[in-house]
């Protein structure tokens, strides 16, 4: 199974790929939207991508508003990862194509639970 996580912060780009990697992933990271993009269309479609919201250059919605707008990307999950500041815009995410979002601070069983809400399978 393969992962694309795509965060600005280093700190949390390690934490989520190393959850994922404990899950049985093959994790590639991206820090901004752009550099996500990029990932997608120069290797293999992920199972799953998790995105965060903030980030320079393409933030996590103009990320998912993107990828929904390629074809050969449909069906692929995409989780947000977001933080409470931003509830109030979730119906947003949805709007944009986002098939879940998980809230910051979060833990390594509720990255698991979100999962397979978007029917990917863990370990
Ligand atoms: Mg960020």
């Amino acid at each position: 199974m393969r992962a694309l996580v795509i965060d600005d912060d280093p700190a949390m780009l390690s934490i989520i790929a190393s959850i994922l990697n404990g899950l049985g992933y093959d994790v590639t990271k991206a820090s901004n939207g752009q550099e996500g993009m990029e990932g997608l269309s120069s290797s293999d479609i992920p199972d799953v991508v998790l995105v965060d919201w903030n980030m320079p250059v393409l933030n996590g919605l103009e990320f998912v508003k993107l990828v929904r707008k390629k074809p050969k990307f449909d069906g692929l999950p995409i989780i947000m990862v977001t933080t409470e500041l931003e509830m109030s815009q979730l119906a947003l995410t949805f709007d944009a194509g986002v098939s879940e979002y998980i809230m910051k601070p979060f833990s390594p069983i509720m990255i698991q639970e979100k999962l397979q809400m978007v029917g990917v399978s863990v370990m």
